[in-house]
């Protein structure tokens, strides 16, 4: 058996599929058939034996009971969307009820708007729960780089590279534009890329107001890096999942509960 695994527990974008006021096909049909049903982007690492999340999505609740989730050990956040972080409370409430010791890393520049919105998260019984995250650290044997990414129209967000027995993944949900610098930084060798592509093709769409790849341009991303394996995720009412084959064979789409056996 694998000693590490990471299981999608959402695979949509920000406003999940379907959208509940759409009805665009791929929004019909995920009501009807259920292909494209998907939840909001959270991603559960079992890492020898440890449970992390990455990202608290507004359907964590549900998502952790899907998956039977126990004993949440460490919690890193993305950046502050609602998509990312509205799942916190449910969070909290684990922290409270199971008296869990559960430690939450968020990037420095996210920690003040964080305190904005989850005041209570702050005080009390919660306090010293949440930290800034540092630039390296290590997760079970695994050594983990976070780094800022460019999220167009939206700023900025973290991606995280992890490498464990000289083999390298990155969880990169959130970004467009990555520079050659940072391509060449945090993005060589990488055994499994697992990248956040919104639509499938966004061209009609003016660049400034976008904020993460299309499919089309993500797949020029995997052709410069050359990722022995490709997961796109953050799959909006835009990408049709019974549109996978269309990809190369080393390129596939996530989709709620689907499981990576890493090393
Ligand atoms: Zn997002
Ligand atoms: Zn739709």
């Amino acid at each position: 058996m694998s000693s590490a695994q990471l299981t999608f527990l959402g695979s949509s974008d920000s406003q999940g599929v379907p959208r509940w006021w759409c009805r665009c096909e791929v929004c019909s049909e995920a009501r009807e058939t259920k292909i494209n049903a998907r939840t909001r982007p959270s991603v559960l690492l079992e890492l020898h034996g440890a449970k992390v999340l990455i990202d608290a999505s507004p359907e964590f609740r549900l998502q952790a009971t899907r998956e039977n989730v126990q004993n949440l050990e460490t919690v890193l956040i993305t950046h502050a969307h609602n998509d990312h972080i509205l799942g916190l409370g449910d969070v909290l409430d684990y922290l409270r009820w199971e008296s869990a010791n559960t430690q939450i890393y968020v990037p420095e520049s996210v920690l003040p708007q964080l305190e904005r919105r989850f005041e209570y998260a702050f005080t009390g019984k919660y306090a010293n729960r949440f930290h800034a995250m540092p630039k390296t650290f290590e997760l079970h044997g695994w050594k983990v780089s976070a780094f800022e990414i460019p999220h167009g129209f939206n700023g900025t967000a973290n991606g995280f590279k992890l490498k464990r027995h000289g083999k390298t993944w990155v969880y990169c949900s959130d970004s467009i534009g990555l520079s050659d610098a940072l391509l060449e930084q945090h993005f060589q060798d990488l055994e499994l890329l697992i990248l956040g592509t919104s639509f499938w093709d966004e061209s009609s769409t003016d660049y400034a107001g976008r904020s993460v790849y299309d499919v089309l341009e993500a797949l020029e991303v995997v052709r410069k890096i050359k990722p022995i394996k490709t997961v796109f995720t953050h799959l909006g009412h835009g990408v049709d999942a019974r549109d996978a084959a269309k990809l190369p064979k080393n390129v596939s789409l996530a989709r709620d509960g689907l499981k990576l056996e890493l090393w």
